[in-house]
């Protein structure tokens, strides 16, 4: 997509996200051009209308020509007033729309691209400028419109004074707007450049101030180190701003100074004409505050100029963002999933790396999860169960080999409806400051709320007991963020995820970790609650804790990204690998 391009789409949000705001808008800059000048014509008329050298002074068209200037003044402050509203408005709809582009663009954002520092320097400045640089544009564009007519107006009317004024009007007007262009040019690059160190400092900002870090900051006595790198960082951006700003500064007061100097002449050169008689005393008026205005005018078209370049830089970043294409293809031809699963899902030589690293994270998997079947893998950390956990449910395609679905490789379906038939509980899965029923639903958010579903897969994640002695039951708020929520601790938080894997109607339900907060006992009974889900689902565990796995129909053991043993327990014990070596150490150490 080109530079221009982007002027031409972003007018389009514009348009699309409010159009009768538009529209009044318009029409205000367009009165705010005419009215001045009509204004401007009437002071001649009444200057010319008093020094005639006339004997019957008729002061009644003089009171005419001040009743209508009064009426001008009064449209002008109505147009003025209006255009506030207006303007606002039509920016806040604007802003709301660019906000829903961009989320609907990054909540669809393949989970790699959250790896990547790039995709986040982009991110960082289209989430800072991006919402209201569209606005910014339609108001450059428009104030370009209203300057420029007044300006065309103001410069020919000079031109009858002499062609010279003109010229000298608009000439000397350029240093300023080309002072505004470099700067403002310089300005983009520099932050361009500094992004990732911005990105830092509101980190480090984030980490002060945030209550999720507020435990560790306090204890790790984290305070003071952290605020002297956040000041430190803040001081070099200042630094090298200031710097800029300043050099703007004294190259803005040349430039200004050499306007001036082309007012003074200008005003001396009208004030000769009167003083030669060649001009009236109106004319003198109007000549003034033609070319005040005109000055005025011309800064003002030229800054609508460099804010369209501007914001133009600025938008770039915008369709940065919502041109990245997602790196998982779609089919052009998408198959539909079957309604339900049949035999199950095969993994047929997979390698996998993430994207932009060299190491492959899984070599060489083939594997079978079959329906009805519980199927846990386990193996030391970094041995790479939650990679392939991330691969059945698509969140990156394989490197090499593939995955079926019943036989048909999963890269067929439609991504939604292959992630709708899977229900993943992660280990660091998220705590919604929502209430318990919502926190609960949040897995199938989209289905009506199934209230008994979701009093049967709290009683199945074991956590019923703990909810009925909230003080809100299942309406409780959750989180200490809102008023009346109440915190929980670990182990019944991920009871509350585990509900989430139970509620959602699932043909594939994994689960990463799901009891590591959880005592023992509790996890036996869990387990058992989801063998028997098994009958027509897959089931997949993901656990480090083994002396529960008896239940487990297949246990796989991964070691550095290959799988080095398979069987149940039984088989596995007899192999005397390392499955029977973690166990024995599991049970040595309980
Ligand atoms: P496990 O679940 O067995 O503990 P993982 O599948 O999480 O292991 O990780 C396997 C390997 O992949 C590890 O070496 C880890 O460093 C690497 N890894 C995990 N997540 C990412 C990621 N998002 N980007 C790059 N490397 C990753």
């Amino acid at each position: 997509m080109t530079r221009p391009y982007y002027i031409v789409q972003a007018l389009k949000f514009v348009w699309e996200s409010s159009k009768k705001w538009t529209i009044l808008l318009l029409i205000t800059q367009v009165l705010q051009a005419v009215l001045p000048l009509c204004t401007l014509y009437l002071i001649k008329l009444i200057v010319d209308s008093l020094t005639a050298q006339t004997d019957t002074l008729d002061f009644q068209i003089i009171l005419q020509y001040i009743v209508l200037f009064g009426v001008l003044h009064l449209v002008q402050a109505i147009v003025k007033n209006y255009q506030q509203l207006i303007s606002e408005t039509q920016q806040q709809l604007v802003t709301d729309y660019m906000s829903t582009i961009i989320i609907d663009k990054v909540v669809d954002i393949d989970i790699s691209y959250h790896e990547n520092a790039q995709y986040h320097d982009t991110f960082h400045q289209v989430q800072g400028q991006a919402v209201y640089r569209p606005v910014q544009i339609l108001k450059n564009l428009s104030d370009l419109l209203r300057n420029g007519l007044l300006l065309a107006s103001l410069a020919g009317l000079l031109v009858f004074l002499h062609w010279g004024i003109a010229f000298v009007l608009i000439a000397f007007g350029l240093p300023i707007a080309g002072v505004k262009w470099y700067y403002s040019k310089k300005l983009f690059d520099w932050e361009k450049q500094r992004i990732s160190l911005e990105r830092e400092a509101s980190y480090l900002n984030e980490i002060l101030t945030e209550g999720n870090y507020a435990k560790e900051v306090q204890i790790f006595n984290l305070g003071d180190p952290i605020k002297e790198q956040f000041v430190k960082v803040r001081k070099v951006l200042f630094t090298e701003k200031y710097g800029i700003n300043k050099q703007r500064a004294r190259s803005g007061f040349i430039a200004q100074s050499l306007n001036i100097l082309a007012m003074t002449i200008t005003y001396g050169f009208i004030a000769w004409r009167t003083f030669q008689g060649l001009i009236t005393i109106g004319d003198l008026v109007m000549y003034f505050q033609a070319f005040q205005r005109g000055q005025s005018a011309i800064q003002q078209a030229l800054t609508s100029v460099v804010g369209l370049y501007n914001n133009r830089l600025f938008l770039s970043h915008l369709f940065e963002l919502l041109n990245i294409e997602s790196l998982l293809k779609k089919p052009k031809h998408p198959t539909p999933l079957p309604a339900i699963i049949q035999e199950g899902i095969t993994l047929e030589k997979v390698d996998f790396k993430y994207p932009g690293t060299t190491r492959n994270v899984l070599k060489d998997i083939n594997l079978t999860f079959k329906k009805g079947q519980v199927v846990a893998l386990v193996g030391e950390n970094g041995s790479g169960k939650t990679s392939l956990v991330k691969l059945l449910c698509r969140l990156y395609d394989p490197e090499k080999g593939a995955i079926y679905w019943d036989g048909i490789s999963i890269k067929d379906f439609r991504l939604k409806e292959l992630r709708q038939k899977i229900s993943v509980i992660y280990q660091d899965f998220e705590k919604y400051h929502f209430s318990v029923s919502d926190n609960i639903r949040i897995s199938d958010w989209q289905q009506p709320i199934q209230e008994q579903t979701i009093k049967d897969a709290t009683y199945k994640a074991g956590a019923s007991t703990f909810i009925e002695q909230l003080p809100n039951k299942f309406d409780q708020q959750l989180g200490r963020l809102f008023m009346g929520g109440a915190e929980l601790s670990g182990g019944q938080w991920q009871k509350i995820a585990l509900a989430r894997a139970f509620y959602k109607e699932a043909e594939v339900i994994i689960l990463d970790e799901p009891s590591s907060a959880i005592d023992p006992l509790a996890e036996a009974a869990i387990f058992e609650h989801f063998k028997k889900l098994a009958k027509d689902k897959i089931l997949i565990l993901v656990t480090h804790r083994l002396y529960n796995l008896k239940m487990a129909d297949s246990i796989v053991v991964l070691q550095e990204g290959s799988i080095i043993e398979q069987g149940n327990h039984e088989e596995l014990v007899a192999e005397e690998g390392l499955y029977l070596k973690m166990f024995e150490k599991q049970v040595k150490n309980n």
